[in-house]
């Protein structure tokens, strides 16, 4: 197949947050033929190379973005691949949702993932960011990942060659752009009624505390380390007044304070203030600092 370019996408259209200006160029592949071809377009398109997901951790400011957006769209169905020591291995390309890869593992009754339920990115940017909630880190139960380079390639890397953090994922390559094509998860075999419970369980508790279905990227500030039990940046936010906050069409949610979310019309600019103004609050009253974790691409 031949590689897709689209000229000047816009960030707005291509975040959850629905915010952010024009990039240079955007390329969607499909597979290995169409990295090779990418490999060969990216000196002539300009700017730099950003790894694009679903978006729905990003938060991109207004103006234009000397970018050019390298979205996996390698889609198909994920492979289980082995049954071995108690665990089942299943492959996903990193365009596929993880929505998707949820439903599957629950069809087939494949257990690990449960605590990802509600999460709305894709394979490649949940490994990424080392994607978390309700227990469950990416990170421990990736085995391996197939990262590409211009320069090298296609190659698998082990998760154990890897660093991971708390929303970071470092894939030891050293500088320069890498993306992940495609991840191996270590599953286990359970009931499909007993994954889909536990599905279920995860993603009323989700809804029932943040806001789930409206336009945001998740939490925008990491949970600082060291915190009473009980304690998150959430409830800083909430409990230095932030809880519900507005700025133009940019708001902290009612629901979560540490959700910022676009209620219609939100521009980056917005964005960004009231996240200092949290932070400052956050400061001010507890002495304690704040770390994003949502990408800001300046
Ligand atoms: C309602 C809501 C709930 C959320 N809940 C959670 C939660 O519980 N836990 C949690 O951890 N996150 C949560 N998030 C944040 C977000 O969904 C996750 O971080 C998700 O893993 C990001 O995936 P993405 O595909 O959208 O990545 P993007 O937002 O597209 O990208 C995020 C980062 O990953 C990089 N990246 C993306 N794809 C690749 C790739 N293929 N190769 C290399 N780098 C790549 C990007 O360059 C960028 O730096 C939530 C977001 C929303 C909107």
């Amino acid at each position: 197949m031949t590689l897709t370019l689209i000229r000047t996408p816009r960030l707005s259209e291509r975040t959850t947050l629905r915010l952010g200006g024009p990039a240079l160029a955007e390329a969607l592949v499909r597979d290995e033929a169409e990295l090779d071809q990418l490999a060969e377009a990216l000196p002539g398109l300009g700017g730099h190379p950003l790894a694009l997901g679903a978006g729905s951790n990003l938060l991109a400011t207004d103006g234009h973005h000397e970018l050019v957006l390298v979205r996996p769209d390698n889609t198909a169905a994920p492979l289980v691949q082995a049954k071995a020591h108690g665990g089942v291995l299943v492959r996903a390309g990193a365009g596929l949702g993880l929505p998707r890869l949820l439903g599957f593992c629950q069809r087939l009754g494949l257990a690990g993932l449960e605590g990802l339920t509600g999460i709305p990115g894709r394979v490649g940017g949940a490994v990424a960011m080392n994607a978390g909630s309700y227990g469950v880190e990416v990170g421990q139960i990736l085995t391996r990942v197939r990262l590409w380079t211009p320069a090298d390639g296609l190659t698998w890397r082990a998760a154990s060659d890897c660093g991971f953090g708390y929303r970071r994922f470092d894939p030891r390559l050293g500088e320069g752009f890498h993306l992940v094509w495609e991840a191996e998860f270590r599953l286990t075999q359970d009931e499909p009624q007993a994954v889909r419970a536990r599905m279920e369980s995860v993603y009323s508790k989700k809804k029932a505390t943040q806001p789930v279905t409206a336009r945001s990227a998740g939490c925008v500030f990491k949970n600082p380390a060291g915190l009473p039990a009980g304690m998150s940046a959430g409830k800083l936010l909430d409990d230095a007044g932030m809880r519900g906050k507005r700025l133009g069409g940019m708001a902290f949610s009612e629901l979560h304070a540490n959700f910022l979310v676009n209620l219609g019309g939100g521009t980056a600019a917005q964005a960004l203030e009231l996240m200092d103004f949290g932070r400052n609050a956050v400061r001010a009253r507890f002495g304690v600092e704040l770390e994003t974790e949502v990408v800001v691409l300046k």
